[in-house]
């Protein structure tokens, strides 16, 4: 009999439904055959915990049940589960409520939820657990596991709740169960499935996108100016909204408009949220930045190739991704301040910092930003102002044009050097000529005292004195030569040079939207770059110091080879290159 009872035990699940009182006895009698009398048995919790539970389905027979289980009506429909199967909340109530009466199972509370069971989080739930944890109900009542768990952890939270005791009991109306090693089995085969036809609808989705995908098609609701064309599933340029789309993008490309802006336009034709208020600013700010108006699509962190049609220039698209990454950044924007690291404060010493400032004109212009150089004043309480970059630019604009040589005059200047260089060639070699006769003469004296002194005729004092005057004459020409025949025209290079820069100098001034090259070309021209009360002054380099001096008078007598002014310029400057 023992092993008959065994072998059911294994093979049906439904032997303990059709006689629990059998299996209660018989538990008893098996572990008190084994361990201890059974009057001990009573004692174990082990024997307590099945009585009970063997109790629950005596005393629901014996119309006993008002100290049994309670039961937790838990009903749940998601909001995507579209399947007509699935029945709604109101009739899972019901259903519920009916099965209850019929097997007079004892009901704490109803607890609704509309959320999916795909994902963990679902706060009514975890109400439900809880209140199990905390005694307050040892029984579930729902339509279907699948309404419990579509998830394995909250699919393992159940069993393991069945496993240490704190849940005893699970009823649906849809499914058997019974709180033994079967019954689990069972529940947990109905909690695989229903993770199994979760994961198996996604995965017909994601099949599904991919598909799209080979193809280029983005797999989701068209963005605005699109429409998803439902019967070739393709998505189309919509005729309207696609021209207030590029007609928003062209405003935005202008720089005046705010991202609200743009929301208010769209509003005002027809592009809201369902309830026909403006657009979230987060949503414009990804209606500008979406790649898909320029044929990229971005699905699941992956780029794809798009092949639907494209209604807005790219270079548009760019403009406005310029504008959008400077509102967005503005501080981790790598501002090319340009004339940064040119000078410093002229009170206190230290460096001249660049900042924006953003400053907002409603009704005029919009948000425009500013740049400031300022004194950094790190060492000391520093009294120097802000200054606005046009003025920095303004005033080295001024530096460089001061500076400058007309470019009739750097021709001229230029011919005269040439000549002067090959003037300068024929000087030197006749200077060196002249130095190393000087020195052969200088060789034969030498010798003459030399012979004199050994013939005793030259006093040793006087021939050591005159030796050593005549050598260090010697030495003084020898190094004269060198430095002839080294940088004998080393000046000329770099008047030619300065002649070249001061005739750019014009250009680079005049020239407009050239910051970089100016603030570059401004450190040829001068160093020491100060500022001062708002004025930037600077310390002219070779050459430049003297033709800013003289700049009224070149630029009143531009072109004139007879000028006097012009040549004693031109000398001033040669000499100060010769020295
Ligand atoms: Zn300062």
């Amino acid at each position: 009999m023992g092993a008959l009872a065994a072998l059911a035990l294994k093979l049906s699940p439904y032997f303990f439904v059709k006689s629990p009182q059998k299996w209660r006895i018989r538990r008893v009698r098996d572990g008190a055959r084994h361990a201890r009398p059974p009057w001990r048995a009573l004692q174990s919790p082990v024997y307590i915990r099945k009585k009970v539970a063997a109790n629950k389905k005596e005393k629901t027979q014996k119309l006993n049940n008002k100290t049994m289980n309670k039961y937790i009506a838990y009903c749940r429909k998601s909001t995507d589960e579209k399947e007509k199967q699935v029945l709604s909340i109101e009739s899972q109530i019901e259903e519920l409520k009916e099965f209850a009466t019929k097997e007079k199972l004892r009901i704490v509370c109803f607890l609704t939820e509309s959320r999916t069971a795909k994902s963990l989080g679902r706060p009514v739930f975890e109400e439900v657990i809880q209140k199990i944890e905390r005694g307050e109900a040892n029984a579930i009542l729902s339509w279907h596991p699948d309404r419990l768990a579509r998830n394995s952890v909250d699919g393992g939270k159940i069993v393991y709740l069945l496993d240490t005791g704190k849940l005893l009991d699970l009823k649906f109306p849809t499914f058997w169960f019974d709180n033994t090693p079967q019954g689990k089995f069972m529940l947990s085969i109905a909690f695989g499935q229903s993770k199994y036809y979760v994961d198996n609808l996604s995965e017909n989705v994601k099949r599904g996108n991919r598909q799209k995908l080979r193809k280029g098609i983005l797999p989701n609701k068209a963005p605005y100016g699109y429409l998803n064309e439902p019967r070739l599933r393709t998505i189309e340029v919509d005729p309207v909204k696609s021209k207030i789309v590029k007609k928003a993008f062209e405003l935005f490309a202008k720089g005046e408009s705010s991202i609200a802006d743009i929301s208010r336009f769209f509003q005002k034709f027809g592009i809201t949220r369902y309830n026909g208020k403006m657009l979230h600013l987060d949503t414009v700010k990804r209606l500008l930045s979406n790649k898909f108006y320029i044929g990229i699509i971005n699905f699941g962190g992956e780029t794809y190739e798009g092949t639907h049609k494209l209604f807005l220039p790219p270079e548009l698209f760019g403009k406005v991704q310029k504008i959008l990454e400077v509102r967005e950044h503005p501080k981790n924007k790598k501002h090319n301040f340009t004339f940064l690291g040119l000078a410093r404060c002229a009170e206190c010493g230290c460096a001249i910092t660049a900042e924006v400032k953003h400053k907002c004109y409603p009704k005029t212009r919009g948000n425009v930003d500013y740049i400031y150089y300022r004194c950094t004043k790190k060492k000391t309480d520093c009294s120097q102002n802000y200054l606005r970059e046009e003025l920095v630019e303004q005033q080295l604009r001024a530096i460089v044009a001061k500076s400058s040589l007309p470019a009739s005059w750097a021709q001229l200047w230029l011919e005269r050097l040439d000549k002067e260089e090959t003037g300068e060639k024929e000087n030197d070699e006749t200077k060196i000529s002249k130095f190393s006769s000087t020195i052969q003469e200088i060789d034969q004296k030498l010798d003459r005292l030399l012979e004199g002194y050994l013939d005793q005729i030259v006093d040793p004092q006087i021939y050591q004195q005159k030796k050593n005057e005549l050598v260090e004459l010697k030495i003084k020409l020898k190094e004269k030569m060198a430095s002839i025949s080294k940088n004998g025209s080393e000046w000329l290079g770099l008047m030619r040079e300065f002649i070249e820069v001061a005739a750019d100098a014009a250009k680079i001034a005049r020239a407009k939207h050239n910051g970089e090259e100016l603030s570059f070309f401004a450190k040829k021209v001068g160093s020491d770059y100060s500022l001062n009360n708002r004025r930037l002054f600077c310390v002219y380099k070779q050459g430049f110091a003297a033709l800013a001096a003289g700049a009224g008078a070149a630029s009143a007598i531009p072109n004139d080879s007879k000028n006097p002014f012009l040549w004693t310029l031109y000398e001033k400057i040669r000499t100060e290159f010769q020295r």
